[in-house]
């Protein structure tokens, strides 16, 4: 036998339909060659889906199941905005402390960076320069 016929033969070994000597030939074959032995692995694997997925589309209380579900969680979020403390007072006072408690903690750690004491570096020249030959104070006395 070769691939061609027994590949052809694949779906009619599977669904257990061939002739004994036919079916022995397909046996053969799929256990010499890996080709062959590999497709009609694929081919089963893919019949088991297909029989997986009939199974759960016939399961009539998966739909139910999830309708009822469904209607939990509207009647959950009907509930909760029938108190809308939460939402009208809750939320605004949150919001407001926490901008507040940014801005503090913003503030604190520059305050942390700021240095203490003000560090007015003059330039050393600065200090030895005489302001007074600069800038009469007797100028502005005649005034
Ligand atoms: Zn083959």
């Amino acid at each position: 036998m070769n691939c061609q016929l027994c590949q052809k033969e694949l779906d009619a070994y599977r669904e257990g339909l061939l002739p004994e000597g036919m079916r022995v030939q397909v046996e053969n074959h799929l256990g010499n060659c890996i080709e062959c032995a590999e497709s009609f692995h694929l081919v089963s694997l893919s019949y088991q889906v297909i029989e997986e997925e009939r199974r759960l589309r016939t399961n009539p209380f998966l739909v139910t199941r999830i309708m009822a579900g469904i209607e939990e969680l509207a009647q959950n979020r009907e509930n909760h905005q029938r108190s809308p403390s939460y939402q009208k007072v809750l939320k605004p006072l949150l919001i407001s402390v926490s901008i507040a408690a940014a801005v503090f903690i913003g503030v604190m750690f520059g305050n942390i960076y700021l240095p203490t004491h003000p560090t007015n570096n003059l330039p050393v020249e600065m200090t030895y320069m005489n302001d007074a030959a600069l800038e009469s104070v007797d100028l502005f006395s005649q005034l």
